[in-house]
């Protein structure tokens, strides 16, 4: 009896220790299953200072070497229009790891999206060259249950921006390995591409510019994956 007590008392003591909340004292909720249809989307970067922080690759005029855009503000950009959207496509859940321009470390964001139980994780992320003229769709994977996600997330994105789609590629990064859920880096365009400046502040005869066009490869990518693959 006293042994099946001890029993007992250590299953209700274990119980009230979450990993997470026993290492962290974050603001999120504690993991549960998997909220079907729910999206973690992840603005790459964040540097609040905007000097020598993380900010990703950067767009700089060749005129007067100025940068003109960071990528870190790009990527949120892109992640606030997409959540829009599927918002108004009828998505109940969807998260924003970061949702203004702070540091995060990876660790920070695949911990929040598995706390919340996240059905897929998708990482906003914008490609670098040295060469001003390259210019095409990239999607990274980690996880061999990332690869579907990965797919249709370039295809897609590549076919609302027009660019060449470069398909997938494997990629070590915390946030792909570590997340619990299927999980893409999306590489929509080369923010150092030479077209950037046109692509970014004209908009077509429908109203979108190329972030809204992104945003909305993205919202077909996850409509047509949770409706074929999960
Ligand atoms: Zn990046």
């Amino acid at each position: 009896m006293k042994k099946l007590i001890l029993v007992l008392m250590f299953i209700l003591f274990a119980s009230m220790i979450s990993p997470v909340y026993a290492a962290y004292n974050k603001p999120w909720p504690l993991p549960v299953p998997t909220v079907p249809n729910s999206v973690c989307i992840d603005p790459g970067h964040g540097d609040e200072d905007n000097i020598d922080g993380d900010n990703g690759t950067s767009y700089i005029d060749p005129a007067t070497g100025e940068i003109l855009y960071q990528e870190d503000d790009i990527n949120l950009d892109v992640a606030r229009i997409l959540q829009t959207k599927l918002g108004k496509a009828g998505y109940s859940n969807v998260w924003l790891t970061r949702d203004d321009d702070y540091a995060m470390t990876n660790r920070e964001r695949y911990e929040k999206c598995n706390g919340l139980g996240a059905a897929i994780l998708v990482s906003i992320h914008h490609n670098g060259s040295s060469d001003p003229s390259v210019n095409y769709t990239l999607s990274l994977y980690k996880k061999d249950v990332d690869i579907p996600l990965a797919r249709i997330v370039s295809e897609y994105v590549s076919t609302a921006l027009g660019l060449h789609d470069e398909g997938i590629s494997l990629f070590t990064s915390g946030v792909l390995l570590k997340s619990d859920m299927p999980a893409t880096i999306s590489e929509a365009f080369f923010l150092t591409n030479e077209n950037v400046v046109s692509m970014i502040e004209v908009k077509d005869e429908f109203g979108e510019n190329a972030l809204d066009k992104e945003a909305r490869g993205l919202l077909n990518a996850i409509n047509n994956y949770f409706s074929t693959i999960q």
